[in-house]
């Protein structure tokens, strides 16, 4: 963006100003599109919120979005979270002074960054974190795979990957920003584990990570169900599974991946909520606090908000509630 006021950065201007209708965003955020970065203060993060996809309570991807740029903006004076939902940005200039990207969307063949590959690759290049989120890990493989490797590390490869629901024990996390302030925890989630990682491990650190149950590997072979790779390596070798993952690429650019995010409500836990909120902070190149983005946890009405579909006549908030609760107890 142009420093000084010309007829360029009028036309960017008004093109944000339009491009404002259908996004969920703060205003003061359009009138410093023409700014160039280094004169903000702040660090913009935008949140790309996929298109509705599961129903009621999973793949919230709007609703998602909102509740973790909410806990970023009240919590993180340095950062200014915006969320555009329905998908990739109208106006991709939107993007230009991100310092980092957050997809939580469908991935696979409809995977938001598919047709803007060489854009991101642009932003990628300049250093712009990148953070995905839940079935956001999931590409195609090819170039767009081989792009997920150098940019967050690792993504969810079919025949190779899988995605079974599950309750992962988190007991052993590193110390790294990502996991400042987490405490061990254990949560139910569709959990995609056994993803492609670089053979070069390098700037690559696992944050969460355990040895799924073979009851996980009861389905038969297919693209995201089972396969003989990721049976001999959990059935055979036992070896951990790695399902969120820090990735500093070479030239200090920060990725993100974090294969949970199935079920809205596990955003009211504090731990599983912490973790995103840091790798968000972490891939901006902020400073994570040393005790971890703390944010006060979503109410059963503030998880019930801007969710893309009505809750169905069987649903029993009370459950939910029990849920969180349970979560809450030992953890004053
Ligand atoms: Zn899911």
């Amino acid at each position: 963006m142009p420093g000084t006021f010309t007829p360029r950065g009028f036309i960017v201007l008004l093109t944000a100003v339009f491009a404002v209708c259908g996004t969920d965003r703060r205003p003061e955020v359009t009138a410093r599109a023409a700014e160039p970065p280094a004169s903000s203060a702040k660090k913009k993060i935008v949140l790309i919120a996929g298109p509705p996809s599961h129903g009621f309570g999973s793949h919230e991807h709007r609703a998602g979005c909102l509740l973790l740029a909410k806990a970023l903006n009240e919590n993180v004076p340095q950062a200014d979270a915006v969320v555009i939902t329905n998908g990739w940005p109208r106006d991709p200039s939107v993007l230009d002074d991100a310092a980092a990207i957050v997809v939580f969307a469908d991935g696979g063949g409809r995977h938001p960054i598919l047709p803007h590959l060489d854009q991101v690759g642009r932003l990628m290049s300049r250093g712009v974190g990148l953070v995905c989120l839940h079935y956001a890990v999931e590409v195609p493989k090819g170039r767009a795979g081989q792009a997920f490797l150098d940019w967050i590390g690792g993504y969810f490869e079919t025949h190779w990957s899988v995605n079974p629901h599950w309750t992962p024990q988190f007991t052993d996390l590193p110390k790294h920003p990502v996991a400042r302030g987490v405490r061990p925890f254990a949560i139910r989630d569709e959990w995609y584990y056994h993803m492609r990682f670089r053979s070069n491990r390098r700037g690559w650190t696992p944050i969460l990570n355990d040895l799924p149950p073979a009851e996980t590997l009861r389905r038969k072979d297919g693209a995201h169900s089972n396969n003989p790779h990721v049976r001999a390596a959990v059935l055979d070798r036992k070896e951990p599974q790695v399902v969120a993952w820090a990735y500093e690429r070479p030239d200090g650019g920060r990725g993100f991946g974090f294969t949970g995010g199935h079920f809205h409500w596990n955003w009211a836990h504090d731990d599983f909520r912490k973790i995103v909120l840091n790798a968000i902070v972490w891939s901006a190149r902020l400073e994570v606090p040393p005790g971890g983005v703390t944010s006060k946890t979503p109410t059963l009405q503030e998880l019930l908000a801007n969710q893309d579909f009505p809750p169905p006549k069987q649903f029993d908030p009370k459950r939910i509630q029990r849920m969180i609760d349970g979560w809450k107890q030992d953890r004053p």
